[in-house]
């Protein structure tokens, strides 16, 4: 078995705000100008690295707008963000949950802190990417999928390592929940000072981690630091990792959709066409009908 070697350690990319309630750091696509297709079929990686919001009465978020052509994952480590869709799915994403949206042939939904959290303020910490979907499953119909903490596969690391949280995949024979359109996989890792965590993923397999938590070290040799991304390349499967502290990371794996992509805004599709339709739709209305 040969090592993933680290391509690079990147840190967070100056923040920008998503409406008024997620003020977010976008590693790719546009972040460091990687290729739209490096992380594929993770297309985009907006993460809200802890802040203290502020306590209010009236909820911050991001308003009604439509999606289409992929997938929306959120992910909560700290505070809840409540959701509401154009057919009819809603539903708060507290900590430790996911959120697993297919926007599919289209969606409107809108995206707020939750009341009470809104109200009492604190910690806030997410994760949303958006997963591509291949061509042949881009206007397939919209689904939801509520993620909630005991629905997530767990295996127990040995010597008391810490947890490996399965979202999405397999580790270690122990699945996870998530139905996906392309083989992937994506865990949460919680690991103790000293812990030590192997992985062992496809060589063809576009792999990142996401340090949440914590500072550890990679493949023996490279520190990464909280809220990096560890971005790997394609060249082997091993991945070896010791944890400086107690640590929480974000493993994203998976098997690269090579389609054309086109992406504009709220939509990702293989030609610059199916943007056009995607939008025509859009002010015709077939998205469905969400009140802000
Ligand atoms: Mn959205």
């Amino acid at each position: 078995m040969k090592t993933k070697s680290v391509q690079q350690i990147l840190p967070p990319p100056a923040p920008h705000m998503v409406g008024d309630g997620f003020r977010v750091h976008n590693f790719f696509p546009s972040g460091y100008d990687l290729d739209q297709k490096r992380m594929s079929p993770f297309f985009m990686m907006d993460y809200n690295s802890k802040i203290d919001f502020s306590p209010r009465e009236i909820p911050r978020g991001v308003g009604v707008h439509p999606h289409r052509g992929f997938e929306t994952v959120t992910i909560a480590y700290h505070g809840k963000v409540a959701h509401h869709d154009s057919f009819g799915n809603s539903g708060v994403i507290s900590e430790g949950e996911v959120q697993w949206m297919t926007a599919g042939s289209g969606i409107l939904h809108k995206e707020y802190h939750e009341k009470e959290f809104s109200k009492k303020g604190g910690p806030f910490q997410m994760v949303q990417l958006w997963v591509n979907l291949p061509a042949k499953d881009k206007k397939g119909t919209p689904k939801y999928q509520a993620i909630t903490r005991d629905s997530i596969g767990k295996a127990e690391l040995p010597g008391g390592s810490g947890i490996v949280e399965v979202i999405a995949g397999e580790f270690n024979g122990v699945k996870g929940p998530a139905s996906t359109f392309t083989p992937i996989q994506m865990y949460n890792v919680r690991l103790k000072k000293g812990g030590t965590l192997s992985l062992n993923l496809p060589e063809n397999f576009n792999t990142g981690i996401l340090v949440v938590e914590g500072n550890v070290k990679v493949n023996g040799s490279e520190s990464a630091p909280q809220d990096h991304f560890i971005l790997f390349n394609n060249d082997g499967e091993t991945i070896s990792i010791v944890a400086e502290d107690d640590a929480v990371l974000l493993v994203l794996s998976g098997e690269p959709i090579n389609e054309p992509i086109a992406a504009y805004g709220p939509f990702v599709m293989n030609t610059y066409d199916e943007i056009q339709e995607a939008m025509d739709d859009f002010w015709m209305g077939k998205y469905g009908v969400l009140e802000d």
